[in-house]
């Protein structure tokens, strides 16, 4: 039921007798005072005219109301409606997801540790001893995990922070009981395979990143491939985005060059190239229902991808070239991976994300239909989006130690409070936020302050955390030369001998 009034067409009658009677020549537009002077006003320079706008922001009411960023003070974690479900994979990952990336396989195929000596055979059974002697800090250490968020924590897009290489190294294994600590990494950011980012991080960061330890912001959406037959998929460099949804098991896989390429006149403003013409997969959306919508990725062309939207909310059941009676009841849902507003790039303040892209869809709907959009958000700080992470965390637990149990002790380090913090301070983790992203507060975040603190870089938070799990005088290096007789206590020491 389409709700249109005047001012949808920024056609605003004065609304109070004082503007009604006021002179021409008094009435401001916006602040007078910031006005820019006129040329030549008492000669022949251009004449000012006033626009007669209400002086209340016309945004407010096209605001979802769910849109405003999560916070702690009003004890809200979510950009979701009470009472909607996100549906996250039940089990382990697939086997086809799954493959360790290592950092410098090279041509030779020998494994390497950057910035540490080639691994020697005797490292592991050194390790192994010191072990054996040391079964309680080793039990500490794998009853706590961590939880990486990647841009601004780990990454500036495809440059690493310097802090993160180290941190990774001491939990692969650089520490004094050449231990495994368990970490994953949970990310807001979208767009390619698992796979793909797997290796690009592996690469940067020096450090072998499993798909098996890694969740994306589309990661958990996986499960809706057993509620929709044919979806749009939208986001993301070329099509890449159709490939990840194809991995996750969605039969029809559709992306907004499809459409165009079926009927340019959709997007007007869209300069669609040869080669896009040759990689899409056009047919007649005019007897095809799209069943749902899912915003993988941030948009690369705001207005196509929202008109080919539009116009899916407003058709009858995801039919194009139809228009609904009833544009709520006949609506196909949607889906967003993530809720971001900002993100953190090479540039040299954060940049606009997909929960950006979002709220002007939102509110662009509502002056549409008058209506709040009903949508659902994934990514953190969603409690589905936790829920899934420690099913990630059992799950690497059995592949790195052999125990498939969740460590009591999760350290969530990120950037973003917004995300980040105020997710892992719901889900009872603790939480460390750094300096090197989002964030650029004082002391602590104000709306969402982190509870084990904030930290120059990640560098700082891991150890920071394993002297408190691990003593304070556990050492971030795995010295080749120890003696692990001499380690512990003669009784242990003949164990082992
Ligand atoms: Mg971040």
């Amino acid at each position: 039921m389409p709700m249109f009034d005047e001012s949808d067409f920024g056609v605003e009658a004065p609304t109070n007798s004082a503007q009604l009677n006021a002179p021409q020549e008094k009435m401001s537009v916006g602040s007078h005072e910031h006005a820019l002077p006129i040329p030549g006003e008492d000669e022949d320079g251009p004449i000012e005219v006033p626009a007669t706008v209400s002086s209340i922001s016309q945004a407010a009411k096209y605001m979802h109301n769910l849109s405003i960023s999560p916070s702690q003070k009003d004890r809200r974690s979510s950009r979701n409606s009470f009472g909607v479900s996100l549906p996250i994979p039940r089990s382990k990952r697939q086997s086809r997801l799954s493959s360790v990336h290592h950092a410098e396989d090279g041509d030779s195929g020998r494994k390497t540790r950057p910035g540490m000596p080639p691994i020697q055979p005797s490292r592991e059974i050194l390790a192994s001893q010191i072990q054996t002697i040391e079964a309680k800090k080793v039990a500490k250490a794998k009853n706590m995990a961590f939880s990486f968020d990647i841009d601004g924590v780990l990454v500036h897009g495809d440059l690493p922070i310097p802090q993160g290489k180290r941190a990774l190294q001491i939990l692969n294994g650089d520490n004094e009981l050449g231990i495994k600590i368990p970490h994953i990494f949970l990310t807001n950011g979208s767009g390619k395979p698992e796979q793909a980012r797997c290796a690009q991080l592996s690469k940067i960061l020096q450090n072998p990143i499993s798909t098996d330890q890694f969740i994306q912001s589309h990661t958990p959406m996986s499960a809706l491939a057993s509620y929709y037959d044919s979806v749009l998929v939208v986001g993301g460099v070329g099509y890449r985005c159709r490939e990840v949804a194809e991995q996750y098991g969605f039969r029809d896989v559709i992306v907004p060059n499809d459409i165009v390429a079926w009927d340019p006149t959709i997007a007007p403003y869209r300069e669609f190239t040869e080669y896009e013409k040759a990689m899409s997969r056009p047919r007649d959306f005019s007897k095809h229902n799209i069943n749902a919508i899912l915003v993988f990725s941030d948009s690369r062309d705001y207005a196509t991808d929202i008109q080919i939207i539009m116009d899916l909310l407003l058709s009858e059941n995801g039919r194009l070239k139809t228009k609904a009676k009833d544009p709520v009841s006949q609506r196909i849902p949607i889906y967003f991976s993530q809720g971001d507003l900002l993100c953190p790039t090479e540039h040299w303040q954060p940049r606009l994300s997909q929960g950006a892209f979002r709220v002007g869809l939102e509110a662009m709907y509502k002056a549409l239909t008058g209506v709040d959009l009903e949508r659902v958000v994934y990514g953190k700080p969603e409690l589905a989006t936790y829920k899934y992470a420690d099913e990630v965390m059992a799950s690497w637990m059995e592949q790195i130690h052999g125990e498939e149990k969740l460590p009591e002790n999760i350290y969530m380090v990120g950037d973003n409070p917004a995300s980040d913090i105020i997710g892992g301070n719901m889900y009872g983790w603790n939480t460390c936020l750094v300096r090197t992203g989002v964030f650029q507060g004082g002391e602590n975040d104000e709306n969402n302050p982190a509870n084990f603190g904030v930290f120059p870089t990640v560098l700082e938070a891991v150890q920071a955390a394993l002297r408190k799990e691990l003593g304070d005088d556990f050492k971030m290096h795995f010295d080749e030369t120890v003696n692990p007789v001499l380690h512990g206590s003669a009784a242990d020491a003949a164990a082992i001998i």
